[in-house]
């Protein structure tokens, strides 16, 4: 098992200590030709638009796509990484372009208009032992789920994590809490599918 968290900017660091926790390969990708052999590749939280500018400038955004599309590497996106892998983002600054791989609708900052960043426990499908600490930060939340979406989590009413297949979106920051079941939700779930 090997799993590449894309380390161009934000929080990718605490995803590698995580998934190296469970006892899975974990490598910090700084260019699109080590994606080659994946399993799966996690986009971490950090600013969704100095992502997307350092993804174009490393071209990135095409062999993201093949390699989830013919080579089977599931992907999950946290925070702005859920922003960046969502089929369409509501509010995009002008020139921001996701990947389009998972077929929800996210709404950058959505929580931030009311307050900035606040912990809540959610109750998060196929976990065991009660809630999980979710801590937002200038979180998105998805708007829109198309038919082939499980939604996992809810916060206020609001869709906080999803699952399309081998694909993952989290509005907020698993890997900042210490707990790994999210984690391994996405390794023996996710990846496996
Ligand atoms: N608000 C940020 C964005 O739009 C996401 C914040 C985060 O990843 N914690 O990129």
């Amino acid at each position: 098992m090997h799993i590449g968290v894309l380390a161009l900017q934000g929080a990718f660091r605490e995803h590698i200590v995580t998934l190296e926790s469970l006892g899975v390969k974990a490598t910090a990708i700084r260019m699109p030709s080590q994606l080659a052999q994946l399993n799966g590749l996690v986009i971490p939280g950090g600013e969704s638009t100095a992502i997307a500018k350092l993804m174009v400038s490393y071209g990135f955004y095409d062999p993201i796509r093949q390699h989830h599309d013919s080579a089977g590497m599931a992907v999950w996106g946290t925070c702005a990484g859920a922003i960046l892998i969502a089929r369409e983002i509501i509010d995009a600054l002008p020139g921001q372009e996701s990947l389009g791989l998972m077929d929800i609708a996210v709404q950058r900052n959505a929580f931030g208009r009311q307050v900035d960043s606040f912990e809540a426990d959610l109750d998060f499908a196929h976990l065991e032992d009660g809630p999980f600490r979710g801590v937002f930060i200038r979180a998105p939340w998805i708007e829109e789920t198309g038919p082939g979406v499980e939604t996992l989590a809810h916060h206020d009413g609001k869709v906080v994590a999803a699952r399309q297949g081998d694909l993952m979106a989290t509005a907020f920051h698993p890997e900042l809490t210490g707990d790994p079941r999210v984690h391994r939700f996405f390794i023996e779930q996710v990846v496996a599918a």
